[in-house]
């Protein structure tokens, strides 16, 4: 660790809550790529946890977040948002008319389409949720006790309840976990944080089908999946199913923190004045980030740019497996790609850093890879060598 990274370090050991372990600090970005402090340059293909589609410093997002800036940072739900207003009427193009609702993270979101959920139930006496095991939903109190994982829960009881759990690609045990409480399914169509494990579409349609015959709300978390990260808007566009309500986070605000919850209308129009709330959503200035990010995905052909860099992602990672058969496999869609190891993900992820490439983990034996949707062909196959170096220096003779 450097000596300036080192003074940062010690700060963290003092003063700040020794949630997270990171190993550099960033100083700035542009594109797919990044300098930490020491001027060191990275190819960034962790894209802020998928937040960054458009990469480091877009100038038209850089621009909307400016002009906002200026006018007013905030100004609260008490007032009209003339951006929030455009944001969900754009949403409203792309889902097919959905209303939005927004918040300011990925774990408010999906507690406030739990919230919506159990509105709608509420007539039955139904509240009940069924998640996945392996599923990541967020980490307040209520999302962690609908995230299906024992690392996430340790040490939090007593956690809310209204949720049971079932395994993903598993329509059996989803059938077992139905009860005369249950209100909706709630289910991510890429498992990201649990390793990116797809969701088969005959699982999908069994959902839906699982829904219609029991009077089930069909939620999906699209987190990580939404704003073109699979090679279209919404991971469910290439599904045979649409949910009745999904949230959206991560890439929605261009950087900003923004989250939102979409739902069919008639679910939407259940809420009246003051029952959800949030004295920061759809800030103006995430907002316009939001609406500068759609139009850059949409001008700039990003979804299709996406599939075809995802392939190349892909068919590069799958090309390592020849030479380093401690890689196991090889899967994701667009660009979200994980690749299975035998050993330590976060060992190789280490490696990669050393070697000029930021990549992260998704569980113990996972490694993630999520570039920004616009990176070249150029830069991403110049990545690829970096990564192929890092295995020889790691696992060659
Ligand atoms: C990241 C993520 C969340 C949580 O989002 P936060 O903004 O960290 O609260 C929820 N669900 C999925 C699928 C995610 O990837």
């Amino acid at each position: 660790m450097s000596k300036k990274t080192e003074e940062i370090a010690s700060l963290y050991d003092q003063y700040v809550m020794p949630t997270y372990a990171p190993a550099i600090a960033l100083k700035h970005g542009a594109g797919s790529k990044v300098l930490d402090i020491d001027g060191i340059q990275y190819y960034d293909l962790t894209s802020g946890i998928a937040t960054l589609a458009c990469g480091h410093c877009h100038p038209e997002i850089t621009a909307a977040i400016e002009a906002q800036l200026k006018d007013f940072a905030h100004a609260s739900n008490l007032y009209y948002n003339p951006h929030m207003a455009t944001l969900a009427q754009t949403l409203a193009r792309l889902s097919g008319g959905y209303k939005s609702f927004f918040a300011n993270s990925g774990a408010e979101a999906n507690e406030n389409m739990v919230k919506i959920a159990r509105l709608w139930g509420q007539p039955t006496g139904r509240y009940e949720v069924i998640t996945f095991n392996k599923g990541f939903h967020g980490r307040t109190l209520a999302m962690c006790a609908a995230t299906a994982q024992e690392k996430i829960q340790h040490g939090f009881d007593p956690l809310p309840t209204g949720f049971a759990y079932a395994d993903y690609n598993d329509l059996e045990s989803v059938k077992a976990a139905i009860n005369e409480k249950t209100v909706a399914i709630m289910v991510e169509p890429i498992q990201g944080e649990g390793g990116v494990i797809e969701a088969t579409n005959e699982f999908l349609q069994g959902l839906a089908d699982l829904c219609k015959e029991k009077n089930l709300l069909l939620l999906m978390d699209e987190i990580q999946t939404g704003m073109g990260r699979t090679g279209s808007m919404f991971a469910w566009e290439q599904t045979p199913v649409k949910p009745d309500m999904f949230t959206l986070a991560k890439a929605l605000g261009g950087g900003l923190p923004l989250s939102a919850v979409l739902a069919r209308p008639d679910l939407a129009d259940l809420l009246k004045p003051g029952m959800l709330g949030t004295t920061f959503g759809g800030n103006p200035c995430a907002c316009a980030a939001a609406l500068a990010v759609i139009n850059v995905i949409e001008k700039e052909n990003l979804l299709e740019h996406t599939r075809k860099v995802g392939e190349q992602l892909r068919e590069g990672l799958e090309a390592l497996m020849d030479t380093y058969p401690q890689i196991l496999e090889v899967r994701g869609r667009g660009l979200l790609v994980g690749m299975v190891v035998e050993g330590s993900a976060a060992e190789i992820v280490e490696e990669c850093r050393l070697g000029g490439v930021l990549c992260c983990t998704a569980g113990a034996h996972v490694v993630r890879f999520l570039p920004p949707l616009n990176i070249s062909e150029k830069n991403l196959s110049e990545a690829l060598e970096m990564i192929a170096d890092s295995f020889d220096q790691l696992f060659g003779e």
